[in-house]
């Protein structure tokens, strides 16, 4: 159409379907609303049980969870690196988790026999690191090193798409201090840095303790971040007196065990995010020190923090989608702002021509958050009304019609204000004004 637009529809691998309710796959496959829109809208497909492909709109959506995240850890001190993926079972069997995680370790061979898994989380190959790495001076310590991959459980029931799958995208941080009071402070930022990322995508969320209990993580001190769904797999109760909030997992579902009060709310979550101080059960096992002041070899102490990303997406979108429409956080929709130029051969197409493609270039130019975050739906052989349709099924927030207002003598444009519900006509320039006041990128 014009070779300024960088984004038209048409050229997105975007594949739209429809899973009728009945099918075999829907009944079997598709467990959650987030899941089977994402699928029919063209945001994921999936491959096998608990795994999927990430079609060019869910990266996009994805890469921009990522850029909150790098950004929000990087002002504490977090240094984005990459584990391997394969390690040697040896590695886990040093820790005893080879035998605690048991069926749910990719475990596999290579061709002189020696054994090898794919990690599910990477405390050993963090703690053998560094251990490897030894002598380290006292001095370059906080040590917080993270990356974002994909991990590999082999959940007995991969299910609702992207939340519980078998291979999933996971950023995962190691903390490496030099005493128990450090390593306490760098748990504290970590989850200030969590409610940070948190509070920008904008969904509700509770941050609840895990009382003495880490799993198979180990160590004294965890909380879990949740957000409040139906399809949740966990239930987490509220007290309506002192409102504490704990995982019914770990205090029971009849009364607060903070101040006894028996009227509580239970409701259930989905786990998005998870925080442990590990203490040194890690680094003992795998003789991960730093060399002190005087000269001495220490065991540091370490945490680890993990967040679901692809979870944390989905999970996001099943929170704020209806059944029929997604929705998504302002901060992760793939674009912001959707343009529709007239059906080719109408009675507009002529009047207008160029609106479109100026509107467009006019938008990205003057606010500078919708760089790259406009799309051009140039399907001109569809009608306005199934591209609208589609628009707002994929979920942008401002979808605008080129239409025969545009064509009069003072231009003007549809603007639908999809998440405050409402259509309005605007000259350009207050269109764009429009925009700029409520495209509200920091929150949903
Ligand atoms: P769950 O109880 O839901 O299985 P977990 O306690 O096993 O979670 P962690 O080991 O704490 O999870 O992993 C860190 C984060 O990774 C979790 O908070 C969650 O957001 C995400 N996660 C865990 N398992 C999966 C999975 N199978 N698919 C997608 N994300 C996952
Ligand atoms: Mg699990």
């Amino acid at each position: 159409m014009n070779n300024n637009i960088k984004h038209c529809l048409s050229k997105i691998f975007q594949p739209m379907t429809i899973i009728p309710k009945n099918s075999n796959l829907s009944r079997q496959q598709v467990t959650s609303k987030s899941q089977r829109l994402m699928l029919e809208l063209g945001i994921i497909q999936q491959s096998i049980p608990g795994c999927f492909h990430l079609l060019p709109l869910g990266l996009k959506s994805l890469e921009k969870l990522i850029k909150i995240v790098d950004d929000e850890l990087f002002k504490i001190g977090g240094q984005k690196l990459l584990f391997p993926t394969l390690t040697k079972s040896q590695l886990w069997e040093k820790s005893g988790r080879l035998e605690d995680v048991g069926p749910e370790l990719f475990q596999l061979e290579d061709r002189h026999k020696h054994s090898y898994i794919l990690n599910p989380t990477h405390e050993e190959v963090a703690g053998e690191l560094l251990s490897m790495l030894a002598p380290i001076s006292y001095k370059s310590f906080p040590l917080r090193l993270y990356q974002i991959s994909n991990k590999f459980r082999d959940e007995i029931k991969p299910r609702f798409g992207l939340m519980r799958g078998r291979e999933f995208i996971m950023k995962d941080m190691y903390s490496f201090d030099v005493d128990i009071d450090n390593a306490k402070k760098t748990y504290e930022e970590v989850c200030q840095s969590y409610n940070n990322i948190f509070d920008a995508i904008g969904v509700e969320y509770v941050k609840i303790p895990v009382l003495g209990n880490s799993g198979t993580m180990g160590g004294s001190l965890s909380h879990e971040y949740q957000f409040k769904a139906q399809i949740g797999e966990d239930n987490v109760l509220n007290c309506s007196s002192c409102n504490y909030t704990a995982n019914t997992e770990l205090c029971g579902d009849h009364k607060c065990p903070n101040c006894g009060e028996t009227t509580i709310n239970i409701q259930c979550g989905i786990e998005v995010g998870h925080t442990f101080y590990l203490g040194d059960k890690y680094s003992k096992v795998f003789n991960a020190t730093y060399v002190g002041k005087d000269g001495k070899s220490e065991i540091l102490q370490m945490g680890s923090y993990g967040i679901g990303i692809s979870r944390l997406l989905a999970a996001s979108l099943e929170v704020l989608s209806s059944e029929n429409e997604l929705r998504w956080p302002s901060v992760l929709a793939p674009y912001n702002v959707i343009i529709l130029p007239p059906k080719s051969g109408s009675n507009e197409e002529t009047p207008t021509e160029g609106r479109a493609t100026d509107l467009y270039t006019k938008l990205e130019n003057m606010i500078p958050c919708l760089k790259n975050n406009v799309l051009l739906d140039d399907r001109t052989s569809l009608t306005i009304g199934r591209r609208f349709v589609d628009a707002k099924r994929v979920g942008y927030q401002f979808i605008i019609v080129i239409n025969k207002k545009t064509a009069q003598e003072v231009p003007l444009y549809e603007l639908n204000d999809i998440k405050n519900n409402s259509q309005m006509y605007l000259t350009e320039e207050a269109l764009i004004d429009y925009i700029k006041k409520n495209i509200r990128m920091n929150q949903t």
